[in-house]
């Protein structure tokens, strides 16, 4: 069932250990993952790993480029481990549901830049934002989002 995991690891020349399986496990099961809740979901499991090993997990993935971390304006930073297509994703303002998007056209990057000043850019990021179908569904507005702010 982990091997998978060990596999991916070990692919970045990570050596296996239980909190990072922990991680890859919790970055599957929940696409788009707050570090919160990577804690909370790790935790539940194996009580002994410290907040800051998953911190550092974290960390030593997004660099080794086993994870991605987004983190759209305003937002808490995120965490997923589809990495490397170069898709985009999509925020709700109102509950900062996230989801996928991914490139509609060809190959990484999908945009081109209308001016690339001579860079070899290799990938675009695009954040698009709106209401998602469950916030549009039930009409009222969040609590979060005050419509007296409104103008
Ligand atoms: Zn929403
Ligand atoms: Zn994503």
């Amino acid at each position: 069932m982990t091997s998978d995991f060990e596999e991916q690891l070990r692919a970045v020349s990570l050596r296996v250990t239980r909190p990072r399986l922990a991680v890859l496990a919790a970055l599957r099961a929940r696409p788009h993952i707050d570090t919160h809740t990577v804690i909370e979901l790790v935790r539940a499991e194996h009580p002994t790993v410290s907040h800051q090993a998953i911190y550092d997990v974290l960390r030593v993935f997004t660099e080794a480029g086993l994870v991605r971390r987004i983190q759209p304006a305003g937002a808490t930073a995120r965490y997923e481990s589809r990495v490397g297509d170069n898709h985009h994703h999509v925020v709700c303002r109102s509950c900062g549901a996230i989801a996928d998007v991914d490139c509609t056209v060809g190959h990484a990057p999908c945009l081109t830049a209308s001016d690339d000043h001579g860079y070899a850019v290799d990938e675009a990021e695009v954040v698009f934002w709106g209401t998602c179908p469950d916030c549009s569904a039930d009409g009222t507005p969040q609590e979060s989002a005050s419509s007296e702010g409104r103008k």
